[in-house]
C-alpha cells in the first residue's frame, strides 16, 4: 500500500515542499513558494507531467500553507486532505535532545521551540510551519527531521571547543554540525550501491552547495563534521568564510566600529567565493570568471579546493584510512572542475579520478587501479524526510507481504 508523504522545509521567507509516494519515493508534486509576505510572491509547482508559476501577494506562511494544499485539491493530485498520510518538517537544530527525528507532539514542539536561542533564524520558522500543518491537517501526523541529528554520534574530542568550560556547561556552545539529512542519505545510498554494509565502511562525504559541509562517517556513524556551532564555520561557501582565526573578528570590531551583527553579516553574506572573486557566491560564474583570466576569481577556486582537501585530510587520520569519497549538493554533483581540484595529486592515498567518468558526473569516478572509491551521489534531503515520516509515525501502518 501506497501512503502520500508532505516533506516541508520552511524558510524565513519561502516554503519548499515535495509530495512523494512512499515506500516508492517518487515524487508526486514538488514546489516552492518564495517571497512570502510580499506582493509578488511567487509560487511554482510541478509534477512529473506539468509545471506551474504564478506570482501572487501571499501575506504570511499560513496563507502559503492554505494556498498550497488548495493548489494541490483543485489540479487533483489530492483529492481530499486526508489523502496526506504524514508530513515531515526539516528542523534546523536539535540541539544535544535530537539525536533522532521525532513525531511531532506538544512536548516536542516545545522542546524545539526552547531550542531557538540555538538557531534565531531557523527554528521559530520551522516550529510555526509545524503549528500550521497541524492546524490545518489536525489529524495527520508529522515529523521533526533535525539536520543536527545525525551528527550526535560525535564523540566529545570532536565536538568540544577550547574554550572555558562554562560556555559548552551553561550555554551549549559545542560543535553542533548540520546537512545531516544530506550526509545520511547520501552515505547510505553509497553503501547500496557498492552493495557493502555502511557499517564496514570509513567515508567522507563532501556536501558542496552554496552551504558546504564535510562529514567523516566511520561504521554508518557522523564522527566529525566541518560545520560547528553554526552552519558558518569549517570549509569555505558561497558567501561564508568557514573557518578563520577567530581574533580577526575583534581587530575588525575595534578598527571599524561594528557591531556584532554587522560582523555576522560580513562572515555569512560578504565572504567565501563571493568576497574573495568580487564576482558573484555562485560556484558556476566563477569558473567562467576564472577562465576569463579573472584572477581573484581563479584564486577563489584554488581556496576552496584547498580547504576541503585541508578537511579531508584531517578525517583520513581521524578515521586511519578512507574506503569512499562522496561528492553531493550542487557543485559536487555537477562540477568536474571541483571534484578534480579536490581529488588533484592524492595518488599516494590510493586515490585518483579517471577523468572521462568525472566529466560525465558517473556515479563512480575513481581510476580503475584506484584504493578508495570516489562517488557522485545527488542528495534528496525530501525523500530521506519522508522515509523517517513512515519510519517514525507511520510504521505501524506498513505492511509486509509475509506469504513469499
Ligand atoms: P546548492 O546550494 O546545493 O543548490 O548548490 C548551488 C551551487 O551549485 C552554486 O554555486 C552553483 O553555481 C553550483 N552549480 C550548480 N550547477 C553547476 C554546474 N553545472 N557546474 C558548476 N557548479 C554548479
Amino acid at each position: 500500500m501506497s501512503h502520500k508523504i508532505m516533506a516541508i522545509n520552511a524558510g524565513s521567507s519561502s516554503l519548499k515542499f515535495q509530495l512523494l509516494a512512499m515506500p516508492q519515493g517518487e515524487m508526486i508534486c514538488q514546489g516552492l513558494i518564495e517571497r512570502i509576505g510580499m506582493a509578488n510572491a511567487r509560487v511554482t509547482m510541478k509534477t512529473s507531467a506539468q509545471k506551474w508559476q504564478e506570482t501572487a501577494p501571499i501575506a504570511d506562511h499560513r496563507e502559503a500553507v492554505t494556498l498550497l494544499l488548495d493548489k494541490l485539491l483543485s489540479h487533483h493530485i489530492i483529492n481530499t486532505l486526508q489523502d496526506i498520510d504524514g508530513v515531515g518538517h526539516r528542523v534546523a537544530h536539535g540541539g544535544e535532545f535530537f539525536k533522532d527525528s521525532a513525531r511531532v507532539t506538544d512536548e516536542t514542539l516545545a522542546q524545539i521551540e526552547r531550542l531557538a536561542e540555538l538557531a534565531p533564524l531557523h527554528n521559530p520558522v520551522n516550529v510555526l510551519g509545524i503549528h500550521i500543518f497541524r492546524q490545518l491537517l489536525p489529524s495527520t501526523p508529522s515529523v521533526a527531521v533535525f539536520d543536527t541529528a545525525f551528527h550526535q554520534t560525535l564523540d566529545e574530542s570532536a565536538y568540544i571547543y577550547p574554550l572555558p568550560w562554562r560556555y559548552y556547561a551553561e550555554l551549549g556552545i559545542r560543535r553542533y554540525g548540520f546537512h545531516g539529512t544530506s550526509h545520511k542519505y547520501v552515505s547510505t545510498a553509497l553503501a547500496e550501491r557498492l552493495g557493502i554494509q555502511l557499517s564496514a565502511l570509513r567515508v567522507i562525504c563532501c556536501h558542496l552547495g552554496n552551504g558546504s559541509s564535510i562529514c567523516a562517517i566511520k561504521g554508518g556513524q557522523s564522527v566529525n563534521t566541518s560545520m560547528g556551532f553554526t552552519p558558518q564555520s569549517g570549509v569555505m561557501m558561497g558567501t561564508r568564510s568557514g573557518d578563520i582565526d577567530p581574533s580577526i573578528l575583534p581587530w575588525i570590531a575595534e578598527r571599524e566600529g561594528k557591531t556584532p551583527q554587522q560582523l555576522n553579516y560580513l562572515l555569512n553574506n560578504e565572504s567565501g567565493l563571493l568576497g574573495i572573486s568580487g564576482v558573484s557566491h555562485d560556484y558556476r560564474d566563477v569558473e567562467q570568471a576564472a577562465d576569463g583570466g579573472n584572477r581573484r576569481a581563479a584564486l577563489a577556486l584554488t581556496l576552496f579546493a584547498e580547504r576541503i582537501r585541508a578537511t579531508i585530510g584531517s578525517y583520513i587520520m581521524q578515521m586511519g584510512g578512507l574506503d569512499a569519497l562522496i561528492f553531493t549538493g550542487g557543485i559536487g554533483e555537477n562540477s568536474a572542475r571541483a571534484r578534480a581540484a579536490v581529488c588533484h595529486n592524492l595518488h599516494f592515498l590510493g586515490l585518483s579520478i579517471d577523468e572521462e567518468k568525472n566529466l560525465r558526473n558517473a556515479t563512480f569516478i575513481q581510476a580503475e587501479n584506484a584504493v578508495v572509491k570516489v562517488a557522485v551521489i545527488n542528495t534528496n534531503e525530501e525523500l530521506m524526510i519522508a522515509q523517517d515520516v513512515m519510519r517514525i509515525a507511520l510504521s505501524d501502518k506498513v505492511t509486509f507481504d509475509v506469504s513469499a
